[in-house]
Protein backbone atom coordinates (compact mmCIF):
# COMPACT_ATOMS: atom_id res chain seq x y z
CA UNK A 1 0.00 0.00 0.00
CA UNK A 2 1.55 3.71 -0.91
CA UNK A 3 1.11 6.56 0.92
CA UNK A 4 -1.59 7.96 -1.07
CA UNK A 5 -3.28 4.81 -0.74
CA UNK A 6 -3.02 5.03 3.09
CA UNK A 7 -4.08 8.82 3.09
CA UNK A 8 -7.40 7.81 1.06
CA UNK A 9 -7.94 5.40 3.78
CA UNK A 10 -7.71 7.77 6.37
CA UNK A 11 -9.65 10.50 5.45
CA UNK A 12 -12.58 7.48 4.19
CA UNK A 13 -12.29 6.08 7.98
CA UNK A 14 -12.63 9.49 9.29
CA UNK A 15 -15.59 9.91 7.52
CA UNK A 16 -16.99 6.96 8.08
CA UNK A 17 -17.17 7.14 11.19
CA UNK A 18 -16.10 10.70 13.08
CA UNK A 19 -14.33 10.64 16.04
CA UNK A 20 -15.44 13.44 18.61
CA UNK A 21 -18.60 13.77 16.69
CA UNK A 22 -21.45 15.33 19.35
CA UNK A 23 -21.37 18.84 21.34
CA UNK A 24 -19.98 19.44 24.97
CA UNK A 25 -22.65 20.80 27.18
CA UNK A 26 -22.42 22.76 28.92
CA UNK A 27 -19.13 24.07 27.01
CA UNK A 28 -17.04 26.79 27.71
CA UNK A 29 -16.19 27.77 24.01
CA UNK A 30 -18.68 27.17 20.90
CA UNK A 31 -18.32 28.34 17.12
CA UNK A 32 -20.15 27.69 14.19
CA UNK A 33 -18.16 27.50 11.18
CA UNK A 34 -19.85 28.17 7.65
CA UNK A 35 -18.45 26.69 3.75
CA UNK A 36 -20.42 29.02 1.86
CA UNK A 37 -18.85 27.34 -1.54
CA UNK A 38 -19.34 23.73 -0.84
CA UNK A 39 -22.60 24.17 2.05
CA UNK A 40 -20.37 22.73 4.47
CA UNK A 41 -21.70 23.37 8.50
CA UNK A 42 -19.84 22.98 11.26
CA UNK A 43 -20.20 23.56 15.30
CA UNK A 44 -17.35 22.88 17.48
CA UNK A 45 -17.41 22.93 21.42
CA UNK A 46 -14.49 23.03 23.63
CA UNK A 47 -13.80 22.69 27.18
CA UNK A 48 -10.59 24.54 28.83
CA UNK A 49 -8.42 24.01 31.85
CA UNK A 50 -6.40 26.83 32.12
CA UNK A 51 -4.95 27.86 28.51
CA UNK A 52 -5.02 23.83 27.42
CA UNK A 53 -8.16 22.42 25.37
CA UNK A 54 -9.09 19.75 27.55
CA UNK A 55 -11.95 18.42 25.79
CA UNK A 56 -13.58 19.23 22.13
CA UNK A 57 -16.11 17.74 20.01
CA UNK A 58 -17.44 19.13 16.79
CA UNK A 59 -20.91 18.60 15.02
CA UNK A 60 -22.63 19.53 11.70
CA UNK A 61 -23.00 18.26 8.18
CA UNK A 62 -20.60 18.61 5.36
CA UNK A 63 -18.73 17.05 2.76
CA UNK A 64 -16.64 13.65 3.03
CA UNK A 65 -13.37 16.26 3.34
CA UNK A 66 -15.12 18.91 6.08
CA UNK A 67 -15.72 15.94 8.35
CA UNK A 68 -12.80 13.61 8.31
CA UNK A 69 -10.87 17.20 8.83
CA UNK A 70 -13.11 17.89 11.82
CA UNK A 71 -12.71 14.34 12.86
CA UNK A 72 -8.77 14.82 12.50
CA UNK A 73 -7.92 17.83 14.08
CA UNK A 74 -10.43 17.03 17.08
CA UNK A 75 -7.77 13.98 17.86
CA UNK A 76 -5.22 16.33 16.88
CA UNK A 77 -5.64 19.53 18.88
CA UNK A 78 -7.25 17.54 22.14
CA UNK A 79 -4.59 18.44 25.30
CA UNK A 80 -2.91 21.06 23.62
CA UNK A 81 -1.94 24.37 25.23
CA UNK A 82 -3.57 27.30 22.88
CA UNK A 83 0.09 28.51 21.72
CA UNK A 84 0.53 24.89 20.51
CA UNK A 85 -2.36 24.60 18.70
CA UNK A 86 -1.38 27.87 17.02
CA UNK A 87 1.60 26.64 15.99
CA UNK A 88 -0.46 23.27 14.84
CA UNK A 89 -2.76 25.43 12.61
CA UNK A 90 0.17 27.60 10.97
CA UNK A 91 1.85 24.22 9.97
CA UNK A 92 -1.63 22.57 8.52
CA UNK A 93 -2.57 25.78 6.92
CA UNK A 94 0.78 25.58 4.89
CA UNK A 95 0.03 22.04 4.12
CA UNK A 96 -3.03 22.86 2.81
CA UNK A 97 -2.42 25.92 0.73
CA UNK A 98 1.26 26.02 -0.40
CA UNK A 99 2.17 23.42 -3.31
CA UNK A 100 6.02 24.31 -2.34
CA UNK A 101 5.71 23.67 1.23
CA UNK A 102 8.60 22.24 3.28
CA UNK A 103 6.31 20.16 5.68
CA UNK A 104 6.77 16.58 5.48
CA UNK A 105 3.18 15.64 5.54
CA UNK A 106 4.58 12.46 7.75
CA UNK A 107 5.65 14.74 10.18
CA UNK A 108 2.03 15.80 11.05
CA UNK A 109 1.21 12.31 11.64
CA UNK A 110 -2.68 11.37 10.42
CA UNK A 111 -3.38 14.99 9.69
CA UNK A 112 -0.82 14.58 6.85
CA UNK A 113 -3.66 12.41 5.13
CA UNK A 114 -5.04 16.30 4.68
CA UNK A 115 -2.21 16.94 2.02
CA UNK A 116 -3.23 15.48 -1.07
CA UNK A 117 -6.53 18.02 -0.83
CA UNK A 118 -3.77 21.05 -2.01
CA UNK A 119 -3.80 19.21 -5.87
CA UNK A 120 -7.84 20.48 -5.35
CA UNK A 121 -8.25 24.30 -4.68
CA UNK A 122 -11.59 24.30 -4.56
CA UNK A 123 -11.46 21.84 -1.45
CA UNK A 124 -8.98 23.57 0.79
CA UNK A 125 -11.89 25.34 2.20
CA UNK A 126 -13.57 22.33 3.17
CA UNK A 127 -10.31 21.36 4.85
CA UNK A 128 -9.56 24.29 6.93
CA UNK A 129 -13.26 24.93 7.67
CA UNK A 130 -13.22 23.36 11.32
CA UNK A 131 -9.82 25.02 11.73
CA UNK A 132 -11.37 28.72 11.10
CA UNK A 133 -14.12 27.66 13.06
CA UNK A 134 -11.98 26.05 16.42
CA UNK A 135 -9.69 29.03 16.31
CA UNK A 136 -12.94 31.51 16.41
CA UNK A 137 -14.06 29.56 19.31
CA UNK A 138 -10.48 30.29 21.08
CA UNK A 139 -10.88 33.83 20.29
CA UNK A 140 -14.44 33.85 22.17
CA UNK A 141 -16.14 34.36 18.56
CA UNK A 142 -18.97 32.48 17.40
CA UNK A 143 -19.23 32.49 13.68
CA UNK A 144 -16.22 31.52 11.33
CA UNK A 145 -16.49 31.43 7.61
CA UNK A 146 -13.75 29.26 5.69
CA UNK A 147 -12.26 32.40 3.50
CA UNK A 148 -8.91 30.49 2.59
ZN1 LIG B 1 -16.88 20.68 1.52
Amino acid sequence: MDLKDLYRDVIVDHNKNPRNFGRLEPADLHADGHNPLCGDQLSVTVNMTGDRIADIRFDGSGCAISVASASLMTEAVRGKTLTEFAALHARVHELLTQHDSSIDPASLGKLGALSGVREFPARVKCASLCWHTLQAALQHETNAISTE
